[in-house]
């Protein structure tokens, strides 16, 4: 009826308006989040396959804001990076992840990797590359124990530009992952024209690899090139034994996962990494 087509109507609307006031309200309370202090840091265990052993984490933002509760970071990235505080955000993220990990251990035999997301609204920033060098330098933290992790996003900018500070960001001694593997459309051409370190499978293909034919054959398929390439192959996402067992299988690298941790805060990680000395 025509009473309930306006009911309905005013419902989507209304849903809408919440939607939209969340978005703004998440925009004006982010511009000051850094400097109240609300932003923090987690920690994603990277497991090696072959020993299952803890070998490196991944530094993930969080956001837990009075009101408005926990914010994940699918809500608030994209509207840091429309807003530009993106570099003030990662740059937060970048230096606290390295103060905690060096905190944790030195930079000697075994200490733990730490990877990092980059946006890529920001790495053609020009001080972004001094930046990373400075808070590696001043933290004392070495170069080559971080990854930076990129999407394919990063190419909205063209390969010309994206190219030579690739190759300067590898000069220094920063790893490079292409994060999210397999979801843009031309994955392939880029692992034979830049000096990645790492590929990071999507967590959509393992989602439903045990389930589809295509996507085993995809995840098996990325996991050999990738090896073929000597790249470090990461399977992300990963919730049980079986997926588990098949990507060991495959010969992928490194998984990270609920099946072995959910993002931790630093005290969790500190405990575990005393629990895996002893
Ligand atoms: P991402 O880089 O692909 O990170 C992996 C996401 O998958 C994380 O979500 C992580 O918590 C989640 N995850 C890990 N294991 C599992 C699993 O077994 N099952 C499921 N269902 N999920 C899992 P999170 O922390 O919400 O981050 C979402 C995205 O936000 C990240 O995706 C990354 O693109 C972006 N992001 C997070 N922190 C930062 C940051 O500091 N800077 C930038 N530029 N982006 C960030
Ligand atoms: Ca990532
Ligand atoms: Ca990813
Ligand atoms: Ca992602």
């Amino acid at each position: 009826s025509k009473a309930d087509k306006k009911g309905q109507y005013l419902f989507y609307n209304n849903l809408i308006s919440v939607q939209i006031m969340r978005k703004m309200e998440i925009q004006h309370e982010l511009a000051r989040a850094l400097e109240r202090g609300e932003l923090s840091v987690h920690y994603q265990p990277q497991m090696s396959m072959r020993e299952e052993k803890l070998v490196g984490v991944e530094a993930l933002a969080r956001w837990f804001h009075p009101s408005l509760g926990n914010v994940f970071p699918d809500e608030f990235i994209s509207v840091a990076e429309e807003s530009g505080m993106i570099h003030d955000l990662d740059l937060f993220v970048f230096r606290r992840a390295c103060e905690d990990l060096y905190a944790l251990s030195s930079n000697g035999e075994g200490a733990l990797k730490l990877s990092v997301n980059i946006s890529p609204v920001q790495l053609t920033e020009p001080e972004f590359f001094c930046d990373l060098v400075d808070i590696c330098t001043s933290v004392g933290i070495a170069p080559e124990r971080i990854t930076l992790e990129i999407t394919e996003n990063v190419f909205i900018h063209g390969f010309d530009i994206v190219k030579p500070l690739f190759a300067k960001l590898r000069q220094q001694g920063f790893g490079l992952s292409l994060d999210d593997f397999g979801t843009g459309y031309s994955s392939l051409s880029y692992i034979n024209s830049l000096p990645l370190t790492e590929i990071k499978i999507d967590r959509s293909f393992i989602n439903k690899f045990l389930d589809f034919y295509q996507s085993d054959m995809l995840v098996r398929m990325i996991v050999g090139i990738g090896r073929l390439c000597g790249l470090v192959v990461v399977a992300e996402g990963v919730e049980t034994k079986s997926q588990l067992d098949k990507l060991l299988n495959y010969d992928c690298d490194l998984v990270q996962g609920y099946y072995f941790d959910r993002p931790l805060t630093i005290e969790q990680l500190s405990e575990k990494v005393e629990l895996c000395k002893e």
